[in-house]
């Protein structure tokens, strides 16, 4: 059965999508890998980057073909068990019959087009919105955590490739491309109306950069209520990205702490 004729999604009457296993599960992504992204799901709630929506995918450790996500549920509640094997046109290899996210074309389309990706995070996390629909108003980088935003962040707008009455999700392999083509080489893309899709070489990084991207809309908001931002150069905005790359262990084991309850 293909997606599209497994799919019981339309007319925006679900945001879920049960489709039929293409039937050749690989050799198993690493338990330390699962486990991991599990944990990401836990993180990227607590730090108040998703909430019931959203969802964070790793590329498959022996497959560079494949990527890993959970199936369709708050990322709060994801267990190991819960993690599913896709291919690069959304097609589950071992979902069993549980419904997948509507919107796992993002990760499969970004996967597809940067190899150098790893990890994909899609949100809906508060602070950034704002900035996906005042277009006088890009994201850029208000301070040195958020430097891997670079210069100016891009903004995926829809209505160029789903015209005006689209339920604004990325919903199938065309949207999903239109999408990877929007955010090119950056490691962050707005989208109008809807929320952002942050990716990075590594899991780690991935949140990293999803927590702080939502930092920085939050920072960045605050400034312009004050006056004209002096956001960072290029050259700056390159150099402290460079810089705390080193140093993502340092909130991720805090992070997992406090995602563990135990701070
Ligand atoms: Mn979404």
């Amino acid at each position: 059965m293909t997606a599209a004729a497994g799919e019981t999604h339309g007319e925006g009457k679900s945001f879920t999508s049960l489709v039929a296993d293409r039937g050749d599960a690989s050799q198993p992504a690493s338990p330390v890998v699962i486990e991991e992204l599990a944990l990401a799901n836990h993180i990227l709630f607590r730090e108040g980057v998703v909430d019931g929506f959203g969802h964070v995918s790793v590329r498959h450790d022996k497959r560079p073909d494949r990527f890993l996500l959970a199936r369709n549920m708050a990322p709060a509640l994801v267990s190991a068990d819960d993690i599913v094997e896709f291919d690069f046109d959304g097609n589950p290899v071992n979902a069993k019959g549980r419904t997948i996210y509507l919107e796992r074309f993002i990760h499969a389309e970004v996967f597809r087009a940067r190899p150098d990706v790893m990890s994909v995070v899609h949100s809906h996390s508060p602070a950034v919105v704002p900035f996906s629909v005042v277009k006088s108003s890009p994201l850029r980088p208000i301070c040195h955590m958020s430097g891997f935003l670079g210069e100016e962040v891009p903004n995926f707008e829809i209505r160029d490739h789903a015209g005006d009455e689209s339920d604004l999700l990325i919903t199938n392999s065309r949207l999903g491309a239109a999408l990877a083509r929007t955010l090119g080489g950056c490691n962050c893309a707005l989208m109008r109306g809807h929320g952002s899709t942050v990716v990075a070489p590594t899991l780690k990084e991935a949140v990293f950069r999803a927590v702080y991207t939502e930092v920085n809309a939050r920072l960045q908001s605050e400034a312009l209520r004050l006056g004209t931002p002096d956001y960072l150069t290029a050259g700056e905005a390159r150099t402290s990205a460079a810089n705390i790359a080193s140093q993502i262990n340092r909130a991720w084991d805090f992070w997992r702490m406090r995602a563990e309850g135990k701070l």
